[in-house]
Formats: structure tokens, C-alpha cells, sequence
């Protein structure tokens, strides 16, 4: 056991790291590795750093060859776990085509802040521009007045902003409506679209019927005069739209001279003013041709759409992109509906877009989770067609990755209790700021008297506690009321009597803090150095991982991100 013999751990992790990389170690690496899988070592920080120099020296004397063998006969199980994370390293499947580069593009709707569910045609399109070199297009799709927030414009620019986005060019559809509807006139005069003046339900009817409408057999020059009275707003909503000219016969009615233009009569619409709107099937071929888009990578959910697309880019005899359609995703634990979220806002049972009960993106930069972890974790679900359902834990696990090496650790008491402890000699507890890395050195709690536990941990009958980087406690118990005297140095003692090792805070030095997790609040208390923290990822020991949000007069306020 390597509590027993640290020794023979750090040998054979500085060996493992040695087989890995090459060359000799660094210490701090080799001590991470083995505080990470033996914690009880931490207490015995200076002890094992010196161990650690030995063993890399050790290491440092063997040839490569010799550092195989060794490892092979004494930790095989090591060499089999370097490849299975090597195995496990995912990456995305080729695209066909894409050899000399892409152009592909992320096309949301401007309807409110993006979501965890937008971030996975965001990330992957942004890998695979990143993998092959190219393009990549941010195009806003807000040609249906209905689904635009005026504000999301920029909401949605400052959500990719965070996520990190390669884009390299931005494209509004509203700017566009004059190219739509000059790319109308012309399939309308190519005979592949027509303008229907059919009543809705009438048309619906001859559709189910497989029957062409009276509208479809009119000629261009009549259509092209309709399409100007579509227009002049000569017709008002309702009374006329564009049609594409597809395969009335097809098998899926939606298929069947489905609509590419309509009229709104009184849009609201936060930067044009227009009559005639293109629908997304159109614009989105539209765009997706003129910006010379190479690879569509979409949910499933479009799957329909790309068919219905394909009969307009034969009309104009263009080259479809290539598609990749992934299965849907499952999102539980947060809300993502754009109106549930805004109504929610409205009526103060949210405190805004970045409530961590939402699942927009701003709510997990708030409580700490960082762009690179949304990014890992979408490429690491790829572009599977299977539908699957979000892990959160994967995303945290990716998010730990890269928290976990930064983070700087204190002590944060929930609801704590004031234990007096008699017979403690003063005491001043240095507490290493990070485990794995020495170097950046420790905090300083000066014990006087009394210190502050968690109540929790204040279970009826616990006979002894260690207190952190400090000594043991033992506690006699009086019916429900516990008091408290010191209880020696000894790290030994206190794992004999299987006492638990806590945080603790010194009663005359502390931070009142409130820890916010999707749950509720937790009222507590933390060291003072958290307030250097602002704005960043600290792990409270025994708690989890937290973003310090706000620090004023009156304390901290930290997000839980995860354990
Ligand atoms: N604006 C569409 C959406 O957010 C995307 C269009 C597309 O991928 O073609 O669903």
C-alpha cells in the first residue's frame, strides 16, 4: 500500500512518466500522479517531495531500455493503462472531400442566448474546420420575425465569443433579402418555382391527393407577374406564396411542392422592414451555395430539410454540400426552451439568462465550467446518427481536467459550529495552496482557541476528528452537546480511530460565505484569501469545485461547478 511505502509509488510513477514522455521527469508531475491516487499522502507533503527527488534519481540512472523492463516486470498494469487512454484519445471521423480545406458555418437563430444544445453543431463544425484548415461562417437565420430577440444579435455573438469560435466571417440573413429574392425571380423563370394563390386548406387537400394545384401550370411570365404583386404588397398575407415545383407524387407529403416565400403583413422585425420573407429552406440553400459552404454538419432534425434542399439545388443544377446529420441529443437537469427561459426571467423566478438552472451557456461559464470543457465534451459525443442523452458527469469530467491542475484549494465550512477546543496549544496550519504543486506554496490559518467545523460532521457519537493540516480532535459527548479538546499530532492516531479528516476555519479569521448550487444555498463560511479568487475556479476541500462569482463588504458568493 503506498500510504505504507510512498517510496515504491513515486518510483514507479516517475518510471511510467519516464516510459511515457522520455527523458527524466519533472518532480511536481510525479507527485500530482501519486497524491492523485494515494490522498491520504497529502499530509506528508515535505516527506514525499523528498522521496519524489530520490526516485527521479533512481529513474534518471536507468537507459530507456532498462525503464521498460523495469516497469514491465514490476507494474504491468501500468503500461496497459498508458494505452488504453491512448486508444480512448477521440477523434472525429474524415469528411469526404474535405482534403483542400472546408468551408462550413454554424447557423443559429437569433431567438435568445445559445444553449448547451446549440454548442454541439457549434463545436463540432469549428472541429472540423480546425482539422482540415478553411472557413468557417457565422450565419444568423432571422428571416422569421417571430423567432428574433433583438438582443440576442448580440448575446449570440458574445456566447460564441466565450466558446472560442474560429469564425472568420459573420453573415445576417435580413441583409440579404434582396439576393433571395432575385434568386426567386430566377428559379421562377427556370420553371422551378411558382407562385400559389390556393387557399391553405384547399392546397393541403390536392396535396394528400397527390394532385397539382391550378397555380403549378402557370406559365413564368405569369408567375413572375404574381411574384411582383407578392412584392408590391398587391397581396396580403395569406393570400399568395412561393412554392417549390417538387415530386407531387413523392411518398412524404412534406415533400410535395413545399413553400419557399411568404407574406407577412404586420412582421415585427428588429432590423427590416419587408413584405415577402424567404422560409429557411430557401435562404438556407440560398447562403449555404453563394457563401461556397462545402459540409453541413446538423442534427437529425434536418434530415428532412436536406431532402427537401436537394430539390432546389437541382433546379439550379448547384453542387449539394456534403451533410452529416448526429442523433438527438437528451438534455435533462436544466431548461432550455427559449420562452420557457425568457417567462421565467419575467416573472423573477429566474434571476436572468445566466440562472444556473438554465442550460444556456452563460449559466455554465457563471458556475465555472470552462469553453474548452463544453468543446471536449461535444467532440467527444462527434456525429453519431444514434440518439443518446447528455451526461453532465462527462462534461464535469472533461471540465475537472482542466480545473483541477489550476485550481487553487481552501476551506470553506458549511454551516459551521464553533468548537472551543481545550488544551490545544496555539498552532499555525500551512495548507498547500495546490497538492500536486509545491511550488505555489500554502495558506496560512492560525488556530488560537477555537475553530469552526461543519455541523455535519457533528454526528452524535463521533468520538474524534481530524482537523485539517492541523491535529485531532477528540470529542466527548454530553447527551446531544459536544465538547471538544485537543487530541494530539499524530496522523496515525487518527487513522487508527478511523477519524475523518475535515476542513476547519480559525473562529477569529474567516469570510462569511454563500455557496449557490442548482439546489439552494448554502450559508458558510470560508478563509479570507478567497476574496483574491474573483472570477475564478477554486476547489473548496471536501466540498467541490466553485467559481468565486462576486466578493464585496459582505463575503463571497461561489457557484458549485461540480465535485
Ligand atoms: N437555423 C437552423 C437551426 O438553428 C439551422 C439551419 C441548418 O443547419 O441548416 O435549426
Amino acid at each position: 500500500m503506498a500510504g505504507d511505502d510512498p517510496k515504491e509509488a513515486l518510483f514507479l510513477c516517475a518510471l511510467q512518466n519516464a516510459v511515457k514522455h522520455g527523458g527524466v521527469p519533472q518532480a511536481g508531475a510525479v507527485i500530482g500522479m501519486v497524491m492523485g491516487a494515494h490522498p491520504e499522502l497529502r499530509s506528508r507533503a515535505k516527506e514525499v517531495s523528498a522521496l519524489a527527488k530520490e526516485a527521479i534519481a533512481e529513474v534518471a540512472k536507468l537507459s530507456p531500455e532498462e525503464r521498460l523492463a523495469t516497469l514491465q516486470t514490476r507494474a504491468p498494469e501500468m503500461i496497459a493503462a498508458m494505452s488504453e487512454k491512448h486508444e480512448k484519445k477521440k477523434v472525429l471521423p474524415e469528411l469526404e472531400g474535405a482534403e483542400k480545406g472546408v468551408v462550413m458555418r454554424f447557423a443559429p437563430n437569433p431567438s435568445g442566448p445559445l444553449h448547451i444544445g446549440h454548442a454541439r453543431a457549434a463545436a463540432l463544425n469549428d472541429a472540423y474546420v480546425k482539422q482540415y484548415g478553411g472557413r468557417y461562417i457565422l450565419r444568423i437565420e432571422d428571416t422569421d420575425p417571430k423567432r428574433v430577440d433583438p438582443e440576442a444579435y448580440q448575446t449570440v455573438q458574445e456566447d460564441i465569443r466565450w466558446l472560442g469560435l474560429g469564425i472568420t466571417e459573420v453573415v445576417t440573413q435580413s441583409d440579404r433579402l434582396s439576393i433571395y429574392y432575385d434568386l426567386c425571380k430566377q428559379l421562377i423563370e427556370k420553371g422551378g418555382a411558382y407562385v400559389c394563390t390556393c387557399d391553405n386548406e384547399q392546397f393541403k387537400e390536392l396535396k394528400q391527393n397527390k394532385t397539382a394545384c391550378p397555380c403549378r401550370g402557370n406559365s413564368a411570365l405569369k408567375n413572375l407577374e404574381l411574384w411582383q404583386k407578392m412584392l408590391d404588397h398587391t397581396f396580403r398575407e395569406g393570400e399568395a406564396s412561393v412554392r417549390i415545383k417538387t415530386d407531387l407524387s413523392h411518398p412524404d407529403p412534406a415533400m410535395r411542392d413545399f413553400p419557399a416565400f411568404r407574406i407577412l403583413d404586420a412582421p415585427s422585425h428588429p432590423k427590416v422592414k419587408a413584405h415577402v420573407y424567404p422560409l429557411m429552406n430557401f435562404s438556407v440553400v440560398a447562403d449555404d451555395h453563394l457563401l461556397g459552404v462545402t459540409h453541413v454538419i446538423r442534427g437529425k432534425d434536418h434530415i428532412a430539410n436536406t431532402r427537401r434542399q436537394k430539390f432546389i439545388y437541382d433546379h439550379f443544377g448547384w453542387q449539394q454540400p456534403v451533410y452529416r446529420h448526429y442523433g438527438r441529443m437528451g438534455i435533462e437537469g436544466v431548461v432550455l426552451s427559449t420562452s420557457q427561459m425568457r417567462a421565467g426571467i419575467k416573472e423573477g423566478l429566474y434571476s436572468g439568462w445566466d440562472d444556473i438552472r438554465l442550460g444556456t451557456l452563460r449559466a455554465l461559464a457563471r458556475r465555472g465550467i470552462l469553453p474548452e470543457a463544453v468543446k471536449n465534451a461535444m467532440i467527444a459525443i462527434g456525429i453519431g446518427d444514434v440518439d443518446i442523452s447528455f451526461s453532465w458527469d462527462n462534461l464535469y469530467a472533461e471540465n475537472k481536467k482542466l480545473v483541477d491542475p489550476t485550481a487553487n484549494r481552501y476551506f470553506f465550512v458549511p454551516d459551521p459550529v464553533e468548537a472551543k477546543i481545550e488544551g490545544a496549544p496555539a498552532h499555525t496550519a500551512h495548507a498547500l495552496l495546490h497538492p500536486s504543486d509545491e511550488a505555489r506554496g500554502t495558506r496560512t490559518l492560525e488556530f488560537t482557541g477555537t475553530a469552526l467545523i461543519p455541523k455535519a460532521e457533528l454526528v452524535s457519537g463521533t468520538a474524534m476528528l481530524r482537523l485539517k493540516d492541523l491535529f485531532n480532535v477528540k470529542i466527548a459527548w454530553n447527551g446531544e452537546t459536544p465538547t471538544f479538546s485537543y487530541g494530539g499530532d499524530s496522523l496515525a492516531d487518527a487513522r487508527a480511530a478511523k477519524a475523518r479528516i475535515i476542513q476547519w476555519l480559525p473562529a477569529q479569521a474567516i469570510v462569511p460565505c454563500t455557496l449557490i448550487t442548482q439546489e439552494g444555498e448554502v450559508k458558510g463560511a470560508c478563509e479570507p484569501a478567497v476574496k483574491g479568487e474573483a472570477g475564478k475556479v477554486v476547489q473548496f476541500e471536501r466540498v467541490g469545485f466553485v467559481k468565486i462569482d462576486a466578493v464585496d463588504a459582505s463575503g463571497v458568493r461561489a457557484y458549485f461547478t461540480h465535485k
